[in-house]
């Protein structure tokens, strides 16, 4: 029986790269459903080579483009937020990999992993804000999480040596960003360009400014903690600007178990769809040889405070994550609209989460969604409360 795959979100980097995988992966792999939020026309053209059963849009102006542009097809299309859903719980579909970028993502990982699918967390936000929902969503419907994400997929693979109960700790690893050995004063002067220079990796804006402030490791740290159920103390970020170990596993034993290759999305993407096969796909052979050496080092907490506040949120749990994400998503929109420095995106992120009646126990979607928005209003008057004070 192959195993029959929706996309969600299939036109961003991650899903065009899914598409790639599936299409070396060969027939035992199909893919049933694809989704997009805008880019009607690569959705049309992916729905041409992929054939599959159902394409699904956010609005019903995007539906009418796509219908045109894929003239004489079978698919059927979807339109709206709930489409994602839909797919995802549809009898059709076994394997869901999600990709879909913000909140709007939520809703059909937490539906997929009720209806006891095998789930591909492409995107950080079911782990990172709703981790504790989903994780026990998943273990009361018998659905598989698998991370798609190149650290936890090291982690995923290297855990595999061992019982959760044998681990001493998880060692993400980091590139640094461009602020790496930075002092915290250094941060101080910081400028859009600076923080937009990312030493290894070509990415968007948001995602390069939170590898800068190193939030992103500060989310994959929660994610961490919810996906393997380890408590955070036992998570542990290093430095390593090879960026070829993707992340590492202490034992009780003292063993150490890493997983390593190429920085290159595929692999952990195809993983999570043969696991727990291994099968020859697209990635390239890691040459240890030529790369010569691998250099690991302790990220400065002062500098990186997104790193610290990690493990309160963690250790807080409930509403506290969300909050987190939200706070940083719009103090991150602010600094690239050049309304505040690099250091207040931290000093906003800080300030929401003081200010947060958290709630930890039993949280649902709706309350989380709630916390989100809550925060993200709350950046917004505290901006234009400074803008009043600097005038
Ligand atoms: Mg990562």
């Amino acid at each position: 029986m192959p195993r029959r795959i929706a996309i969600l979100g299939s036109t961003g980097s991650i899903g065009r790269n899914a598409l790639r995988v599936i299409d070396a992966l060969g027939p035992d792999y199909v893919v049933v459903a694809l989704s997009a939020h805008t880019s009607v026309e690569l959705l049309a053209e992916q729905a041409k080579q992929f054939e599959p059963r159902f394409v699904a849009v956010s609005s019903s102006d995007h539906a009418r483009r796509l219908r045109a542009l894929m003239d004489g097809q079978k698919a059927e299309i979807l339109v709206g937020p709930e489409s994602l859903t839909e797919l995802a719980q549809s009898d059709d579909v076994d394997t869901v990999l999600t990709a879909v970028v913000g909140a709007a993502g939520l809703p059909s990982a937490l539906a997929a992993a009720r209806c006891g699918k095998r789930l591909a967390i492409a995107n950080k936000e079911p782990l990172a804000i709703a981790g504790e929902l989903l994780t026990r969503i998943a273990r009361e419907h018998g659905s598989t999480l698998l991370p798609v994400d190149s650290e936890h997929s090291a982690v995923f693979q290297a855990m595999q040596s061992g019982l959760v109960a044998e681990v001493r700790k998880i060692i993400l690893t980091a590139s640094g960003g461009p602020f790496r050995g930075a002092s915290p004063d250094q941060l101080e002067e910081v400028t859009l360009e600076q923080a937009l220079a990312h030493p290894v990796w070509r990415m968007g804006p948001k995602i390069t400014i939170d590898s800068a402030t190193m939030m992103n490791k500060a989310l994959e740290i929660i994610e961490a903690r919810w996906l393997f159920d380890v408590p955070v103390d036992r998570i542990e970020v290093l430095i390593h600007p090879e960026s070829i170990v993707h992340s590492l596993v202490e034992f009780v034993d003292g063993s150490v178990v890493a997983q390593l290759g190429r920085p290159d999305m595929c692999l952990p993407i195809q993983y999570a769809l043969t696991y727990p096969r291994r099968v020859a796909g697209l990635s390239q052979p890691l040459k240890l040889d030529e790369i010569g050496c691998l250099r690991f080092e302790r990220p400065e907490p002062e500098t990186f405070r997104a790193l610290t506040l990690a493990y309160e949120v963690a250790r807080t749990g409930g509403t506290a994550p969300v909050v987190f994400n939200a706070a940083n998503e719009a103090a991150v929109e602010a600094f690239l609209a050049g309304r505040i420095r690099f250091v207040q995106i931290m000093d906003l992120v800080e300030r929401c989460l003081d200010e947060h009646n958290v709630k930890q126990r039993n949280v649902s979607l709706e309350e989380l969604l709630d916390a989100d928005g809550w925060a993200r209003r709350l950046v917004e008057r505290r901006l234009t409360l400074e803008r009043m004070i600097d005038y």
